[in-house]
């Protein structure tokens, strides 16, 4: 009698969600779905209540091929918990987002991504780091003051920070988008277009945003060849953004083919498995110490 009394409030919930006068049909992959995403909530929660007990961030190298040198490091956040082990990004993400928490988890990323660009400075003075902010921190947080505060506490150069920025939530917050990347922008922090090419209003985007970098997404990167449509849309994109004097950046590049035809399209700047997996900022530290990373200054 319980569970059934259970699995009507969670249907009764959904029609609540969908809307006045409305049914839902219990489905019960929906219900496996909402526990277990319920639970990832409650671990996250712990978890930032433990001083982020279960989070950690790595760094992704971003390569510049032809000087063979590591311009950045992208950061990237990694969570396990004891029931479920590692949690990908893809799900626990928009789990923080839903539940406000990427907000105090969002800080402890830039600080953590700080901390990084300091100690790994001794090998480059101009490696720069990248961090992914969401448009729940832009919306609904005071993000340029946490991003300047932070940098203020461990008195780093402003340019040594890229900010990422997804097109998801542009559309609807037009206005706190653009004035966060103007903000930026007075503020000499960089803004690079992450995932370009895969949302309705890149060109939109790309018009409104005073940004310095776009990144383009894996999904044109993955099936390059000579004849496949991507080549074209890849070679567009840099040619637009050569035009527009953008840096560009090619995201999941893992086999030596994919390489030589984006330098061939004069994508230089390239990011994937092939140039290096995302690792602690320890590994890298590791790595560059014996010679086998070489961080190098970006102009
Ligand atoms: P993203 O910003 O597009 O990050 C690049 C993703 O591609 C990373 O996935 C990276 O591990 C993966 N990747 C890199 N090279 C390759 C490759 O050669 N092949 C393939 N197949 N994948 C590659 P990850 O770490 O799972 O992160 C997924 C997404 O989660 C990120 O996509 C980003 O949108 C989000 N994310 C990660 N960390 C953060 C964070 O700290 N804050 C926010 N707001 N979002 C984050
Ligand atoms: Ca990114
Ligand atoms: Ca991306």
């Amino acid at each position: 009698k319980n569970i059934i009394c259970i699995f009507a409030t969670f249907s009764l919930n959904n029609a609540k969600e969908s809307g006045k006068n409305t049914y839902d049909i219990f489905d019960n992959c929906d219900y496996q779905k909402f526990q277990r995403e319920s639970a990832i909530i409650r671990y996250l929660h712990q978890s930032i209540d433990h001083d982020y007990e279960g989070f950690d961030v790595y760094f992704q190298p971003i390569v510049d091929v032809n000087k063979k040198e590591v311009t950045h490091l992208e950061t990237l956040l990694r969570f396990k918990c004891d029931e479920f082990g590692r949690i990908s990004p893809m799900e626990f993400i928009p789990l923080l987002e839903k539940s406000g928490l990427i907000i105090p988890v969002g800080k402890w990323v830039l600080e953590k991504a700080i901390q990084a660009c300091l100690s790994l400075k001794k090998y480059q003075s101009q490696l720069k780091v990248n961090v992914n902010i969401s448009y729940v921190q832009v919306l609904k947080s005071a993000i340029l003051n946490d991003i300047l505060s932070i940098m203020k506490k461990y008195n780093v150069d402003r340019n040594r920070l890229v900010i990422e920025l997804t097109e998801s939530g542009f559309i609807e917050s037009d206005r706190s988008f653009v004035n966060f990347c103007n903000q930026l922008k007075e503020n000499s922090i960089l803004l690079a277009l992450d995932d370009f090419g895969t949302g309705y209003s890149s060109l939109l985007y790309l018009k409104r945003l005073p940004a310095c970098e776009l990144k383009i997404d894996r999904a044109f990167v993955q099936e390059l060849s000579g004849e496949s449509d991507d080549a074209t849309i890849v070679s567009a994109i840099v040619a637009l953004a050569k035009t527009l004097n953008l840096k560009v950046v090619a995201e999941g590049v893992e086999t030596e083919a994919q390489q030589t035809f984006l330098t061939e399209l004069g994508c230089n700047t390239l990011q994937g498995y092939l140039l290096g997996k995302p690792v602690s900022a320890e590994t890298i530290d590791a790595l560059c110490a014996q010679g086998e990373m070489v961080p190098g200054a970006d102009s």
